[in-house]
């Protein structure tokens, strides 16, 4: 059934949404529509879709066929081009009050295309308090044709009045098989691949499509996977944490110049920078640099996140594959998430006890704390490749 089709693994939620979608039709028919809410919040741990779910059914109310994947509108919605869907994408490491009440305002508007004004909030849970507390109102009285779609990891990551008042639609993370599955009729890789990847990325499935895809990605995940075996020494600990950083700090640089340089550009153009300059508004010139310095400080601070969001990729790399010797140590009979590493993971089994291995999970759990605070991230990576030395 369309585009609720697309979404791996998620049967549950999308039958909610579908039932909802058709309540939402029989609204604008006029009749009562139960089954319909003004505010839903799509949770579910990263990789599993909330972002997908949200659009799917954004495309479901605003589509007449519910979604079906094919038409202007549908497309739209997926591109974000859609004159009744606001996307937010908070793109520093919080969103503020300002940028909320405006949106707010956006959001009040009767439809332009008279089914649903949507606002889909990517990432609810970085809204400040002041914004939150705001976000808060608008739901609470929400327009007739207004819907907010919230995305977060969980719903505990959102205040508890907004959680109240909104529905609740909650992703998984989709089983191996589906992910390898999408893989495959959908990009085409070959099925060992596509079983390889989807197990290492352990049901992201856009992680598991980059280790399909791209050598890169696979090269850098086997560097962050060569760690445990390298950290024989202090010395090497050290090295280990330096590298990890700087790797980080490369992917996260490639990844900012090319999404930077895209919206400099857009910028300029806005503002008329590569024309002749003659005639033009003085007042537009300096609105121009007004803009551009905000433009700069909102690119840094994405970029910050962006490192960070490298190094925790990594970090859950690592997880995976200490969760990886503990299953080997117990003798469990689940699915490796590295299986490839089978020499180093039984090597290092043996080499330990279960409790030291537990340990050195606890010690990765609380680096990613730790960063997620703000603590700099060299001194937090230290600090954990030093707990992971070998026996
Ligand atoms: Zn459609």
């Amino acid at each position: 059934m369309g585009l609720f089709d697309d979404l791996v693994g998620q049967e549950r939620a999308t039958a909610v949404l579908s039932r909802a979608a058709a309540a939402a039709a029989e609204v604008l028919a006029g009749g009562r529509g139960a089954g319909m809410t003004h505010a839903w919040l799509f949770t579910g741990p990263p990789g599993s879709g909330r972002e997908e779910a949200a659009r799917a059914f954004a495309a479901a109310l605003l589509c007449s066929d519910r979604g079906c994947g094919h038409c202007d509108l549908c497309h739209q919605v997926l591109i974000g081009s859609h004159p009744d869907v606001e996307i937010v994408r908070p793109q520093g490491l919080s969103y503020g009050i300002k940028d909320t009440r405006q949106l707010i305002l956006r959001a009040a508007g009767a439809p332009t295309l008279g089914r649903w004004r949507v606002v889909l909030f990517e990432d609810a849970d970085r809204a400040t308090e002041g914004a939150s507390n705001a976000l808060l109102k608008a739901i609470e009285e929400p327009p007739a044709r207004t819907v907010w779609l919230l995305c977060s990891p969980s719903p505990d990551d959102m205040m508890i009045t907004i959680r109240s008042r909104c529905r609740i639609v909650t992703l998984r993370t989709p089983p191996t098989g589906a992910v390898a599955h999408v893989l495959m009729t959908r990009d085409g890789v070959a099925p060992e691949m596509a079983e390889f990847a989807a197990r290492a990325a352990q049901g992201h499935i856009e992680r598991a499509r980059r280790l399909a895809l791209d050598e890169d990605s696979r090269r850098r995940r086997e560097a962050v996977l060569s760690i445990p075996r390298s950290l024989v020494g202090v010395g090497e600990c050290v090295a280990a944490a330096e590298k990890l950083v700087k790797t980080a700090e490369e992917e996260a640089a490639a990844v900012s110049a090319v999404l930077n340089e895209a919206e400099t550009a857009e910028l300029r153009k806005i503002y008329g920078e590569g024309s002749s300059g003659k005639g033009l508004n003085k007042g537009l010139v300096r609105g121009g640099a007004g803009a551009l310095k905000e433009l700069e400080d909102r690119q840094k601070s994405r970029a910050t996140r962006l490192k960070r969001d490298v190094i925790d990729n990594a970090l859950l790399d690592l997880v995976a594959f200490y969760r990886d010797v503990l299953a080997v140590q117990m003798g469990a009979q689940v699915e490796l998430a590295n299986g490839d590493l089978h020499h180093d993971l039984t090597t290092l089994a043996r080499a330990s006890r279960p409790e030291e291995t537990l340990k050195r999970v606890d010690a990765i759990m609380r680096c990613r704390e730790r960063l997620a605070a703000n603590v700099n991230p060299q001194m937090a990576v230290e600090a954990m490749t030093l707990s992971l030395r070998r026996p």
